[in-house]
């Protein structure tokens, strides 16, 4: 399919892109239909995952309510941990196989909802836990069948994970960011409620936001499906399967959302609507790279991540030292666009565009500086870290962050330009302040 020329047909490259579907519900005070779609998929008794403390807010309430009203059998599960682990992950598996469920509802951010895909998935089909586990660090073995019924329920505004058939998690014993990857593991339903984000404070908007444009921006300049090798067998088409048209198209409209929407969703008290559209940005943008992949700036985010050392920002839970994901993720992107905008320059300067960059006069040399220019105005517009070393990495840090995230081959080999080590470590070297 030649629609434009990113998508050129190359040798032994793929020659189709599938369009997974995931069946969304989108709407102020949606979290009331739960128990009605829970009924319509059959559900009896139904495992109700969150986190412990989500478990007393009102959005919990709201679905446990539902769930109850509509007759089900409802039994509560609030031990998911925030950046979840093969432990915490193992440990959601044995209350799940326990409790003899025939379906599954999480409410919460990405931890739970991934935490809720791994217990339906160890649950249904038991295993030794790094069976399905990506390669090469686990065994990469397909989902053999269809999961129970999942109705998942995002909180904030950002990782998209309602719509994706990913679950990520740290390894404990390799201190790795790893995970799970299959199309069985996308919820069967999404229930988005905009209005979760009206009592956020600013920094979790702002950070889950930056996880929503980056999603779309990675995915949009991600290497084309028709330069990724084609699989050995159709139904080995990875989900991570490149930029392609279907991803381009909740790429572009989050995109010009979040550019119209973003800063004044954090910025301004009450902004109610600007948040409901990044809500909706969201969805869009984890339709986009739950069919995309995203490449770099998620790939560098989990040495950014892991590796921290006491850095703790406002409205996040005091105690444990803490990156959120999405600042994990945007103190990376202006300096990874600035290197693969050669690959794909109009795509990097249409993106900028997008977002409210003045693009006039701007050419091809230009693109990665105006999108990357673009990126660091908004950050600074909406107050987040200002690069690396805003969240408390120096030069002696560069060695560690690499190590740390050289490995993610599912990720950085989706970036449309090679990545070697050496890049790598310039990358965070550029990534250190913007400012
Ligand atoms: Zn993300």
């Amino acid at each position: 399919m030649a629609c434009c020329h990113y998508y050129a047909p190359s040798d032994g490259g793929d020659e189709a892109f599938a369009v997974e579907g995931a069946a969304v519900t989108f709407g102020a005070g949606v979290l009331a239909e739960a128990g009605d779609h829970a009924a319509a998929l059959g559900i009896r008794r139904v495992a109700l995952m969150t986190d412990k403390v989500l478990a007393g807010l009102p959005q919990v309430v709201a679905v446990r309510r539902s769930l109850t009203a509509a007759g089900l059998d409802v039994v509560l599960y609030d031990e998911v941990r925030v950046e979840p682990t093969d432990d915490s992950f193992k440990a959601a598996a044995r209350f799940a196989t326990e409790g003899k469920f025939d379906g599954f509802v999480s409410v919460g951010g990405g931890s739970v909802i991934d935490t809720c895909k791994a217990a339906n998935l160890y649950s249904t089909y038991p295993a030794d836990f790094l069976t399905y586990v990506n390669a090469p660090i686990g065994g990469g073995q397909p989902v053999p069948g269809l999961l129970k019924p999942h109705i998942a329920c995002p909180t904030t505004c950002g990782t998209g994970s309602e719509c994706t058939g990913i679950a990520i998690f740290d390894l404990l014993a390799m201190q790795a960011k790893t995970g799970i990857v299959s199309r069985r593991l996308r919820p069967t339903q999404a229930l988005v409620d905009p209005a979760c984000t009206d009592t956020l404070p600013k920094n979790v908007v702002a950070a889950s936001a930056f996880d929503v444009l980056s999603h779309a921006l990675e995915s949009y300049t991600a290497l084309p499906y028709s330069k990724r090798a084609a699989p050995k067998r159709p139904s080995l088409r990875p989900l991570s399967q490149g930029a392609n048209p279907w991803s381009d198209l909740g790429c572009r409209e989050a995109l010009q959302i979040l550019g119209g929407n973003m800063v004044k969703g954090v910025v301004e008290k009450d902004a109610t609507d600007a948040r409901h559209q990044l809500m909706w940005a969201a969805t869009l943008a984890g339709i986009a790279f739950g069919n995309a992949g995203c490449h770099a700036p998620h790939g560098m985010s989990y040495a950014v991540s892991g590796l921290v050392r006491d850095y703790q920002p406002d409205g996040y839970p005091t105690g444990a030292p803490i990156v959120p994901h999405g600042m994990s993720v945007i103190v990376n992107a202006p300096s990874v666009f600035r290197f693969t905008a050669p690959a794909c320059p109009d795509r990097h300067l249409r993106a900028a565009g997008w977002l409210g960059a003045d693009t006039r006069g701007a050419g091809e040399a230009d693109a990665g500086e105006v999108l990357a220019g673009q990126i660091i105005a908004m950050m600074r517009a909406t107050g987040v870290p200002n690069g690396i070393g805003g969240v408390g990495y120096g030069e002696d840090d560069i060695a560690a962050l690499t190590e740390g995230s050289f490995p993610q081959r599912r990720l950085m080999d989706n970036a449309p330009r090679p990545i070697s080590k050496d890049d790598l470590a310039g990358l965070y070297r550029s990534a250190l302040a913007y400012w």
